[in-house]
């Protein structure tokens, strides 16, 4: 579909129903926008006064809106709605081993708070990625817990991005002009593999969050001590980008986990 909303060309609207079509479109206006829920998009364009020359909606990609269940954990279609990947983690987290599933409660209890239910029907994964705001509810998450990002070039041609070296400044990802997000991998966790969420908002329902967190710890057993094998900890709201707390993430490991070290 193509639909040229004022005579002179002033916005150009597509809506491609195939993967490949997307990556002609990309490759032919490198700074086209895709557009899934335009909860991001909608209010740069009427509340930010931004003017996009051509927007595509890829809403009915199948190839971008896949979620399918693999060994080593899910992979989640770039465009895939929050309402969406609540449901398949609420199914998992009855179905699956309790200690594959930590990341997916932590979700859980995220998109809980995110938003209302009509924005969540609509709003996609890869759209609250992508957009990169600092107090994005799910970016620390992603970065924390080991997610991949697979991103396609026009050329077909996919690379994988480590979540936490994705997000490069203020709602700046790593992705060119010719390249999308393609897919999200989150692998299951392990035992004694722990993902936890933190918000913390001025009202509990319906609040962008002051600060939020995602927090990942890992530990094993040595001399009867549990011992802190691996750790990330990602803050959202203190400054431009999601950030990683490198510097922690180096001292609590190995460290024993003990109340002290809390
Ligand atoms: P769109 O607006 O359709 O697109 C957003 C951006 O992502 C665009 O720049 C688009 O080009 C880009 N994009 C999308 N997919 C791709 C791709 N595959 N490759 C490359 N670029 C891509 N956010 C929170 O974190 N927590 C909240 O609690 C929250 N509450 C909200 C409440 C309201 C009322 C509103 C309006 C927004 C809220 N948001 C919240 C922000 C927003 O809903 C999310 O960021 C949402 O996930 C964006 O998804 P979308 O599909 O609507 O994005």
């Amino acid at each position: 579909t193509y639909l040229s909303l004022n005579g002179s060309g002033g916005l150009k609207w597509y809506r491609p129903l195939r993967l490949q079509h997307v990556l002609d479109l990309k490759s032919r206006y490198l700074d086209a926008k895709l557009v899934i829920g335009n909860t991001e998009i909608g209010i740069e364009m009427r509340l930010k006064g931004i003017q996009y020359q051509v927007l595509v909606c890829v809403a009915c990609v199948p190839e971008l809106n896949k979620l399918s269940v693999k060994d080593d954990g899910w992979e989640i279609g770039a465009e895939v709605r929050l309402s969406a990947l609540l449901k398949v983690f609420r199914k998992a987290n009855k179905e699956r081993a309790d200690h594959e599933t930590s990341s997916c409660k932590a979700f859980i209890e995220q998109i809980k708070w995110f938003a209302g239910t009509q924005i969540k029907n609509v709003a996609s994964v890869g759209g609250n990625i992508c957009t990169a705001s600092p107090i994005s509810d799910l970016n620390p998450l992603w970065m924390v817990v080991g997610a991949k990002f697979q991103i396609i070039d026009c050329q077909g041609n996919i690379k994988t991005v480590a979540a936490e070296y994705f997000f490069l400044g203020y709602r700046k990802v790593d992705l060119a002009g010719t390249e999308i997000l393609l897919s999200i991998f989150l692998p299951w966790t392990r035992p004694f593999k722990f993902v936890k969420e933190f918000e913390q908002a001025h009202r509990r329902d319906d609040d962008i969050a002051i600060v939020n967190a995602g927090i990942r710890v890992c530990l094993e057993e040595k001399n009867e001590k549990w011992v802190v094998s691996g750790a990330s900890i990602a803050y959202g709201g203190v400054a431009p980008l999601s950030l990683s707390t490198t510097k922690t993430k180096d001292y609590l490991n190995a460290k024993t986990w003990n109340n002290e070290l809390l």
